[in-house]
């Protein structure tokens, strides 16, 4: 039984970037409803009493399994998009490792931005872009749908929703503004910073 944990912030704590509105229906009924549907499909299964990235991991790249794999993948993600939002992000530079191998690998945190801005812009349809820890070096990639990191081997460390429930209510079509804002006011670097000394620990 997977359980959908509780938002790290209230639900109108990042307007007026995203609203309540916005996180009324994204947290309230699409990520609740992949809680429901992932316990209804594990129900009376040996993946009953496994815990998420276990169910994720197990079931990536079996067909016969899609139905649990995106609902369990869509769980993680979600949880994973909250914690990478604070009413207090953006507004700076991540710290210390995290920034140096940064710069090390994208160039500089403003090759960074672009890079992930881009990624996020060219997910074609439904995805996610994530910063991840893939081997001993950081990258940029995007996912399409469900798809997550942790199906692939990779550690992710931020993470940014490009579905249209996202941003659509609040930013209509424009996708680009919806991650300019992501990038600028909600980014939660002390997450990320704290996922990656997990990986370095
Ligand atoms: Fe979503």
């Amino acid at each position: 039984m997977i359980k959908l944990p509780p938002l790290p912030f209230a639900n109108n704590a990042l307007e007026p970037h995203i609203s309540a509105k916005t996180l009324d229906f994204h947290y309230g009924k699409h990520h609740n409803a992949y809680v429901t549907n992932l316990n209804k499909l594990i129900e009376g299964t040996d993946l009953e009493h496994r815990s998420l990235e276990e169910i994720i991991t197990d079931t990536a790249g079996d067909a016969t399994k899609a139905g649990i794999f995106n609902n369990a993948a869509q769980v993680f993600n979600h949880t994973f998009y909250w914690n990478s939002m604070s009413p207090n992000g953006g507004g700076r530079q991540p710290k210390g490792l995290l920034f140096g191998e940064i710069v090390r690998d994208f160039g500089s945190y403003e090759e960074f931005k672009e890079k992930f801005k881009t990624a996020g812009a060219t997910q074609f349809g439904s995805g996610w872009a994530w910063l991840v820890v893939s081997g001993d070096k950081l990258e940029i990639i995007k996912t399409a749908n469900a798809d997550t990191p942790i199906a692939h081997g990779k550690t992710p460390l931020i993470t940014m929703d490009v579905w249209e429930h996202a941003y659509y209510l609040d930013y209509q079509n424009r996708r680009p503004d919806y991650i300019d804002v992501f990038l600028d006011k909600l980014v939660n670097w002390d997450f990320a910073e704290a996922e990656y000394a997990k990986v370095k620990a």
